[in-house]
């Protein structure tokens, strides 16, 4: 049947897809990891994940059940705390305590928004795929000084302990200063402050439209283009496959990475009888070289260089002297 220009006007147009920052911000890590938990072959579950999720929920809680007041928001989730889920409870009022104490400080004129969803439409529909939205969910929102500036707060949980060169270069912050550039067009300025809640400091990122918006509207073209071609490519590295949850089924895993997720204590046992035979081996090597010398293979030399006065025996790569090879 030939398809005419009516049908063609008439075609309902396919649904959007929607794309949080979590599964981005995976795919741009390694796209084989984020596909595996789109697919169900793994959760992606942690005890600290689960500490982020219930901190979150008390805050929506929060924000649902007091009006405009704001102080009256930070009593009512100080209140909740103790209500989190039993298991955690802890570690939940560990991670919002901080938050609850840096809120009171906060004027609240400035408040342009809290928990705040910010989506954006990527790519328009076409006859191959849906629009394309992005969305993320924005913890804290400050105005700056005038209407050229804002104050993005986030609160961090974890274990991992940003620096401000992290926070400069990490995805979450190319995603939501990216989405913020383009809700917000009058905004020029973004300062983007991690908030560790754990270990009570911040990593802080200052982005600017001008130098910043393209590279980090290319860096998330790509990571889309992988994410509607479902990619399985996968990206290896020790840094990586160290904390993924799909080493267990992941042919590409680091092969440490595998070993340390099978057995973490049998890992860290073996690292410690290791380092027990290093140091034995040192010791043994040290004796013989103050009676016998230096002992070699190639040019990798046990032995002493003679500083000054001091003489310490230990491993090095044995260079041709500069001065003997000028001379020659
Ligand atoms: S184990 Fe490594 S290569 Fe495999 S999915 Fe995870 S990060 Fe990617």
């Amino acid at each position: 049947m030939t398809t005419t220009i009516n049908d063609i006007l008439n075609r309902k147009p396919l649904d959007a897809q929607v794309y949080d920052r979590s599964d981005l911000e995976k795919t741009s890590g390694c796209p084989f990891e984020a596909k595996a938990i789109r697919d169900g072959k793994v959760k992606d579950v942690s005890m600290l994940a689960d500490v982020g999720i219930e901190g979150h929920r008390l805050l929506a809680e929060s924000l649902e059940s007091v009006d405009e007041n704001y102080l009256d928001l930070v009593d009512y989730l100080e209140n909740e705390l103790p209500t989190a889920r039993p298991d955690i409870q802890p570690e939940v009022i560990k991670s919002l305590r901080g938050a609850t104490e840096e809120l009171r400080k906060i004027d609240p004129g400035r408040i342009i928004g809290i928990e705040k969803q910010y989506s954006t439409e990527f790519l328009k529909a076409t006859r191959n795929h849906g629009a394309i939205v992005l969305t993320c969910c924005q913890d804290l929102l400050l105005a700056g000084k005038d209407e050229t500036v804002v104050i993005l707060f986030d609160w961090k949980t974890g274990y991992k302990r940003r620096t401000s060169t992290d926070a400069q270069s990490d995805f979450q912050t190319c995603f939501y200063s990216w989405i913020l550039f383009r809700e917000l067009p009058k905004v020029q300025t973004i300062h983007f402050f991690y908030e560790q809640t754990r270990y009570g400091t911040r990593a802080y990122a200052k982005l600017e439209r001008e130098r910043d918006y393209y590279n980090f509207e290319g860096r998330i073209q790509e990571t889309v283009r992988l994410r509607m071609e479902d990619s399985n490519e996968a990206w290896p590295g020790m840094e990586k496959c160290c904390w993924c949850c799909v080493t267990a089924i992941c042919p590409h895993v680091v092969g440490e990475a595998l070993e340390l997720n099978k057995d973490k204590e049998g890992y860290l046992n073996q690292y410690i009888a290791l380092k027990a035979r290093v140091a034995a081996i040192e010791r043994g090597m040290k004796a013989h070289c103050k009676k016998h010398g230096e002992i070699r293979s190639g040019n990798q030399v046990f032995g002493y260089k003679e500083t000054k006065k001091i003489v310490s025996y230990k491993l090095y790569v044995d260079k041709p002297d500069k001065t003997n090879n000028e001379d020659e």
